[in-house]
């Protein structure tokens, strides 16, 4: 029988877990979330980050800026973000209009706030088997496998896509976790060889149900990060769900697998961050 991962059942422990520790110990925390212009997906994924952040029982500060916002007043609530002591975590809600470099913005929050985990010394970090923050999505992932009892080590992992956001930092997530870790990407010859040779498969192509049954070895583990919209108005993933389910042993649904995990994941974050400054 193949497991069905239930990622909105794992990220409700989390952030249980969460809420009780904040709760006996009385730790203070506040997240302050960024947004520029009104993109709808963008204020849906805010609301959601600001009600977590009730949830566990710590603060959210909202800065609601203007899409004609410029990229020098940005850095500057940023600048004085990191110095606000009563501020935890510093969020910059992607993506940012097209005349604001994001690089730039990511860069500027200070790494001991940076609760996304996109900053590059946080990403060194991940990369040198540091103490810091990780990219939420990923991180996520390794609670999933970890905690639907699936173990890492030793094993044939494979990552589709190499994005900064989840490919990259999920490969890194898995090999220190002791996977045998292989990273696949548009250019990669042989795409359905190597992902057959796995035990985990992790998808983050951005293509719907591109990953069909042919891709998967029997009894795998795959775990798929792919979001998107149908014509019908339904939610699909990178990975063709029905037919792959049989021959794997245990899969994530889109939705309510890998989603929910970012949030939970976003809370792990601004605790840790929290936990610095105490
Ligand atoms: P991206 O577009 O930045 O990266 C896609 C990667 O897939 C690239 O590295 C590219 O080389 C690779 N790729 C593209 N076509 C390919 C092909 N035919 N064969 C092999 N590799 C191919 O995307 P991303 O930001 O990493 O996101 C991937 C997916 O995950 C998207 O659907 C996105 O919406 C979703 N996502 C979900 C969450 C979540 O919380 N669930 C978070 C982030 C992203």
């Amino acid at each position: 029988m193949t497991k069905i991962i239930d990622g909105k059942a794992i990220s409700a422990q989390i952030k249980n877990e969460l809420k009780e520790e904040v709760a006996k110990s009385g730790l203070k925390a506040t997240l302050a979330v960024i947004q520029v212009g009104k993109d709808p997906a963008s204020s849906v994924y805010v609301g959601n980050k600001k009600k977590a952040c009730e949830y566990i029982g710590v603060g959210s500060a909202s800065y609601e800026l203007p899409e004609e916002t410029k990229q020098e007043e940005l850095l500057k609530l940023i600048d004085d973000l990191n110095a606000d002591d009563s501020i935890n975590g510093i969020l910059v809600q992607l993506p940012l209009p097209d005349y604001i470099d994001e690089k730039t913005v990511i860069n500027r929050i200070s790494p001991s706030k940076d609760v996304d985990g996109f900053h590059p010394e946080s990403v060194g970090n991940l990369c040198i088997g540091q103490e810091g923050f990780v990219s939420c999505t990923p991180a996520g992932i390794i609670e999933l496998i970890k905690r639907s009892g699936i173990s890492i080590e030793g094993k044939e992992c494979v990552v589709i896509g190499r994005s900064n956001i989840v490919g990259k930092p999920m490969a890194l997530l898995l090999l220190a976790n002791n996977g045998t870790v292989t990273v696949c990407h548009s250019r990669t010859k042989d795409l359905k060889e190597i992902c057959k040779r796995a035990d985990i498969l992790v998808v983050a192509i951005g293509r719907p149900r591109m990953i069909t049954a042919e891709y998967v070895k029997e009894g795998a583990t795959v775990i798929d990060v792919g979001i998107h919209r149908t014509d019908d108005g339904k939610l699909c993933g990178d990975v063709d769900f029905d037919n792959v389910k049989d021959i794997a042993g245990a899969i994530t649904p889109v939705p309510g697998g890998v989603g929910p995990m970012t949030i939970a994941m976003l809370m792990v974050n601004l605790i840790k961050a929290a936990k610095l400054v105490k």
